[in-house]
C-alpha cells in the first residue's frame, strides 16, 4: 500500500523540524537550506501527495524517469525538478527541457550538450566532486574542478552555481563531516556559493557544515520500491 498523504505530510514535517534544529545549532537561517525530496523510483501519485503537503523541489536520478514524471505532473504549480544522478550525453535533452538544476556535472561535453539544448532560464549546475577517490563513485577529483569550470564558464544556458558530493557510506553520520567540510572549502576556493550535500543519513551534519541544498529521499517517502 502506498503511503497516504497524512503520512507523507508527517514525514515532511519531521524533516523540516530537524532542518530547523540543525540550522539553530549552526546559527543559520532555515531559509538558506533548500530541501530536495528525492523521489527516484517513487510513483508520480506519491510525488503529487508530497506536493500537496507543500513540497516543491524534487530530485530524480534517471533522466527518462524525470522526463516521464515531469510530463505526468505538468499540471502541478511551482514544481522544480533536480536531476541528481549521472547523465549520459544522449539523454541531456530531457534535462535541458525539464530540469531546474543538475547536481552531477562532471564532463565538459555533457555541459556543452546541455547548453546547446537549453532554452529558457539557465540550468543551475553543481559540479560533483569525488572527495574520497572512490572508484565506485562518480564525480571529478578536487584537482580537476578548476579545469572543468574553465571549460564551461562561457556556455550560455547553464550556470555553475556550486559543488555536490556523496560521501562514502558510513554507519555514523559524523563520519561524513570531514567530507562536507572539504566540499565547503573547495566551494569557497572556487568562489561557488552553493553546496549540495547531505542525505537521509547525514543531512543535519551537512547543514552544520554549510549545505545550501540537501537531498533527502527515505526520510520523506520511506524505503524505495525495489
Ligand atoms: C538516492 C539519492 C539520495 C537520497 O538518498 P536517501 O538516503 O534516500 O535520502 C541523495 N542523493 C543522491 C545522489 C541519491 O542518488
Amino acid at each position: 500500500m502506498e503511503q497516504p498523504l497524512s503520512e507523507i505530510a508527517a514525514n515532511l514535517a519531521v524533516v523540516r523540524q530537524r532542518i530547523e534544529a540543525a540550522c539553530r545549532r549552526a546559527g543559520r537561517s532555515a531559509a538558506e537550506v533548500e530541501l530536495i525530496a528525492v523521489s527516484k523510483l517513487q510513483s508520480a501519485a506519491l510525488i503529487r501527495k508530497c506536493h500537496g503537503a507543500g513540497q516543491r523541489a524534487f530530485g530524480e536520478n534517471y533522466a527518462q524517469e524525470l522526463r516521464d514524471k515531469a510530463n505526468q505532473l505538468a499540471d502541478l504549480p511551482d514544481l522544480h525538478w533536480h536531476a541528481i544522478g549521472p547523465l549520459q550525453i544522449n539523454k541531456a535533452r530531457y534535462l535541458a527541457k525539464h530540469a531546474h538544476a543538475f547536481h552531477a556535472l562532471e564532463r565538459a561535453d555533457v555541459a556543452q550538450e546541455l547548453s546547446r539544448r537549453r532554452t529558457g532560464p539557465a540550468l543551475r549546475c553543481y559540479v560533483e566532486v569525488n572527495l574520497a577517490a572512490e572508484t565506485s563513485k562518480r564525480g571529478v577529483a578536487p584537482s580537476a574542478i578548476a579545469g572543468l569550470l574553465d571549460s564551461v564558464r562561457n556556455l550560455p544556458g547553464i550556470e555553475v552555481v556550486g559543488l555536490m558530493c556523496l560521501p562514502p557510506l558510513a554507519a555514523q553520520a559524523d563520519a561524513s563531516r570531514r567530507y562536507f567540510r572539504q566540499l565547503r572549502e573547495l566551494g569557497s576556493a572556487h568562489r561557488l556559493r552553493e553546496l549540495s550535500m547531505g542525505t537521509t543519513s547525514d543531512f543535519e551534519v551537512a547543514i552544520e557544515e554549510g549545505a545550501t541544498a540537501i537531498r533527502v529521499g527515505t526520510a520523506i517517502f520511506g524505503e524505495r520500491p525495489a
